[in-house]
């Protein structure tokens, strides 16, 4: 999924987005129509509805239409939490569902645990249209289950992936870095500690660099483990 802005003009403001924000929740919409992304700013942008939305999701794609630092008018809760504290997304193709939907449910929950992940947030900042107003929106992830869709964002809020999943052997006194890709921090430990000291090295963006050293005696081996899961084994030669 690629994440691009195509952002309302400043002459659409008053209309769309009139108010400074700080957001504390996210709001989950399905579009109920069978448009793309691209099409869903271009309609929303273009008329003069207070209708508008922060973020539009579709099986490829997520566009970002309003800054998270705006209001959108989206929650049907006038001036509520919903429209004047909520970051709004749009799931794409809600009217016929469908594997196009489906995909574009992943991306949503994807993009809904970066946000989560960016502002610290947990799960239960992650609300729906529904809270606020009562409509039956977000329609169809609703009817597939809205307990299944906070699953999908809280397994992509800590998703890991690791650079090294093979085991190895490290020579007595060696330092190897490892490079965990997650939202949130990994856990990092190695063993009992006896064989394997760690050390968390450095962040870069959602990239988390941890270090391990040999210090247990040759033929000494342990488990590597990132949030308590197994990623390889190293056997001290
Ligand atoms: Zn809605």
């Amino acid at each position: 999924m690629t994440l691009t802005q195509n952002l309302v003009p400043d002459s659409k403001y008053s209309i769309k987005c009139p108010y400074s924000m700080s957001p504390t929740r996210v709001v989950i919409h399905n579009t109920a129509n069978d448009a793309s992304a691209e099409n869903e700013v271009a309609y929303m942008t273009n008329n003069d509805a207070q209708v508008s939305f922060h973020y539009a999701v579709d099986d490829i794609e997520a566009i970002q239409a309003i800054l998270e630092t705006r209001n959108a008018w989206h929650a049907g809760d006038g001036n509520g939490r919903g429209n004047r504290q909520g970051v709004a997304i749009e799931i794409c193709y809600s009217r016929s569902g469908g594997p196009r939907f489906e995909q574009a449910e992943k991306n949503a929950a994807e993009l809904t645990a970066s946000i989560l992940a960016r502002y610290g947030w947990g799960l239960e900042q992650v609300t729906k249209h529904q809270d606020y107003s009562g409509k039956n929106c977000p329609h169809r992830t609703l009817a597939l289950g809205w307990p299944r869709f906070l699953d999908m964002v809280k397994q992509a809020l800590y998703a890991i992936k690791s650079d090294t999943t093979m085991d190895m052997h490290l020579p007595e006194g060696q330092v190897y870095t490892v490079k965990l890709t997650s939202y949130k921090k990994p856990a990092f430990t190695a063993g009992n500690g006896a064989v394997l000291k760690t050390r968390f090295g450095k962040q870069q963006g959602w990239d988390w660099y941890f270090q391990i050293k040999a210090i247990g005696p040759p033929g000494a081996g342990c488990g590597v483990y990132a949030n308590g899961e197994r990623l390889f084994a190293v056997t001290i030669t």
